[in-house]
C-alpha cells in the first residue's frame, strides 16, 4: 500500500530519522488496520496448508465465529458441503499454479448451520524468490443480491410461459399528447392472430392501423382519445382483415399506468380474438328474430322493429301503413293435403309477397298463417293500393308443391298511423278489424279502417 493511504494529503519529501520512521510505520500500519478490519468483505489469508492465519472482523462476523476460533481453522470447512470438495481443488490449484486469480461464487455455511452466498476472489502469494507461500482471499456476501436476481429470473420465466400460454396478445401501448403511440411489447401471440410478427407492428404503428377494418378505424381512434383524456379503462370491440384476407372480430381492453409522473401513460392489456362468439352471436340473434319456416321476422322482433318505426312516426311525422294479412280457409289446405304442403305454401306466401316490397318495408310473420306489413313513408290509401297488388298476385297465380298445384287466396287489412295512436298495438287492432271485415264480406279482398 503507497503513502497515498493518508487520505488526501499531499506528503513533501524529506529526511527522515529512525524515530521518525518508526512512528510512520506505526501510522500506516494503524491505518491498514482500520481499513482492513472496516471493509465490508471478509479479508483471510491462508498458509499452504489451507489454514486461515489471518482474517478481518468482517470475516469472523460472516460466518459468525470470533476471530479467535477462525485463526487456525481450515478455510474449506467454511465451505457448505456441497461445493467444499471443489473448493478444495480451486484453493490447492490456486496455490500450485502460484500465479492468477480466483472469482467465483460459492456457497457457505455459517456457525450456525445458515447458508449465504459469497463471491470470492483470491490470489496466491507468492515471496520475493517466487515461491508460493500462502493464499489471500477476499468473500463478499452476496446473498441478497444473488435471491433478487433469482427472483427476477424466476418472474420473468413465469411471465414469458404466462404470455407464451394466454389464448390472447398481450401488449403494452403507449399514447403520447400529439397522438403520436406506439406498442412497446406484444407477445407471440401476436403473430397468430394478426398473421403478422410482433416486431413489425412494435416498429410500424401504421402497420397495424392498416390491419383495421377501416369502417372501425375512426371508432377506435376516438375510443382510444376519449379513454386517454380520461385515463380510464380502455375497452372496444373492432374488425381486422390480416393479410390473408380473413376478418376477425377483436375484443381490446386495457388499463393505463404512469411508469413516470408527466410521461404519457402506458397501455397495458390484452387483445382477444373473439370471432367465434361473434358468429355465435349472430346465430343466436338471427334464430330469436327470424320465423325458422320463412326466414321472415317473427312476432317479437316484427313488433320491435314496428315501435321504432311508430316513434320516428311520433317524432317526424312520416306517414306509414300497416298491412295485416291471413291467408284463406288454410285449415282446409292443411287438411287435404297435410301439414307439410300447408308450409309449402306459407313459404311461397313469402316469398312471393317479398318479391312486391321495397327494401324499406317491414314484413313479418306473426301467426300460424298471419303476417304484417308496415310501409313506412306510405299513407293509408298507399297502403291500400299494395294490398289489392298483393291479393290479385297471389289469388292469380297458384302455388306449386310437391307436384301440386294449390290456389290459395288472402285476405288483407289496412290501415295507417295515425297522430293519437298510443301504440302499435292501436294501430294492429285497427288493422285487425279491417281484415275482419275482408273475412266477412267473402275474403281474398281488401279491406280498410
Ligand atoms: P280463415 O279463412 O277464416 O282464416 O280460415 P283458416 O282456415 O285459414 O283459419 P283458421 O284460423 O281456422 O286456421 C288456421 C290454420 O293454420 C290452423 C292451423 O293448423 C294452421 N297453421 C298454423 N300454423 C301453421 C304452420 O306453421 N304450418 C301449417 N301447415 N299450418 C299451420
Ligand atoms: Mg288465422
Ligand atoms: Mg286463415
Amino acid at each position: 500500500m503507497s503513502s497515498g493511504c493518508r487520505l488526501g494529503k499531499e506528503r513533501q519529501p524529506q529526511k527522515w530519522g529512525a524515530p521518525q520512521m518508526k512512528k510512520r510505520i506505526a501510522d500506516d500500519t494503524s491505518l491498514l488496520q482500520a481499513i482492513y478490519d472496516s471493509s465490508s468483505v471478509g479479508i483471510f489469508l491462508l498458509d499452504m496448508s489451507g489454514r486461515i492465519v489471518h482474517a478481518n472482523r468482517r470475516m469472523a462476523d460472516l460466518f459468525r465465529y470470533t476471530l479467535e476460533e477462525l485463526m487456525g481453522s481450515e478455510y474449506v470447512s467454511l465451505i457448505h458441503p456441497l461445493e467444499r470438495e471443489a473448493g478444495r481443488q480451486n484453493m490447492l490449484n490456486t496455490m500450485a499454479r502460484g500465479v492468477g486469480h480466483v472469482d467465483v461464487e460459492r456457497l457457505y455455511r455459517r456457525r450456525d448451520g445458515s447458508e449465504f452466498w459469497g463471491n470470492l476472489t483470491g490470489k496466491a502469494l507468492v515471496d520475493a524468490n517466487g515461491r508460493t507461500t500462502g493464499l489471500v482471499g477476499n468473500i463478499a456476501d452476496i446473498d441478497q443480491r444473488k435471491r433478487t436476481e433469482w427472483e427476477l429470473a424466476a418472474s420473468q420465466e413465469r411471465f414469458e410461459r404466462l404470455a407464451r400460454t394466454v389464448p390472447c396478445v398481450l401488449y403494452d401501448y403507449i399514447l403520447h399528447g400529439d397522438g403520436d403511440s406506439r406498442f412497446l411489447y406484444l407477445n407471440s401471440r401476436c403473430e397468430e392472430i394478426f398473421e403478422v410478427p410482433a416486431e413489425v407492428l412494435m416498429a410500424n404503428m401504421e402497420c397495424f392501423w392498416q390491419l383495421v377494418h377501416p369502417e372501425d378505424l375512426p371508432r377506435l381512434r376516438q375510443e382510444e382519445q376519449a379513454a386517454n383524456r380520461s385515463a380510464s379503462q380502455f375497452s372496444s370491440e373492432i374488425r381486422i382483415l390480416t393479410p390473408s384476407g380473413r376478418q376477425k372480430w377483436l375484443r381490446l381492453s386495457s388499463r393505463p399506468n404512469v411508469i413516470e409522473p408527466g410521461q404519457s401513460a402506458v397501455w397495458s392489456g390484452f387483445m382477444l380474438d373473439i370471432t367465434q362468439a361473434k358468429q355465435l352471436e349472430d346465430e343466436l340473434r338471427q334464430l330469436a328474430t327470424t320465423d325458422a319456416l320463412t326466414g321472415l321476422c317473427n312476432r317479437q322482433s316484427f313488433l320491435r322493429l314496428a315501435e321504432q318505426e311508430m316513434a320516428r312516426f311520433n317524432r317526424a311525422g312520416n306517414p306509414a301503413s300497416v298491412l295485416m294479412l291471413d291467408l284463406d280457409y288454410f285449415k282446409h289446405i292443411n287438411d287435404t293435403y297435410g301439414h307439410g304442403v300447408g308450409d309449402a305454401v306459407l313459404r311461397d306466401f313469402s316469398r312471393r309477397t317479398g318479391i312486391l316490397l321495397r327494401q324499406v318495408d317491414l314484413f313479418g310473420r306473426i301467426g300460424g298463417e298471419e303476417f304484417c306489413i308496415l310501409s313506412p313513408d306510405t299513407d293509408q290509401d298507399g297502403g291500400l293500393a299494395l294490398g289489392q297488388r298483393l291479393c290479385q298476385t297471389i289469388a292469380g297465380q297458384p302455388a306449386h308443391c310437391n307436384g301440386l298445384t294449390i290456389a290459395y287466396t288472402v285476405s288483407i287489412g289496412v290501415t295507417g298511423f295515425r297522430a293519437g295512436d298510443p301504440n302499435f298495438d292501436a294501430v294492429l287492432a285497427r288493422a285487425d278489424s279491417a281484415l275482419y271485415q275482408a273475412k266477412r264480406h267473402g275474403r281474398n279482398q281488401v279491406a280498410q279502417m
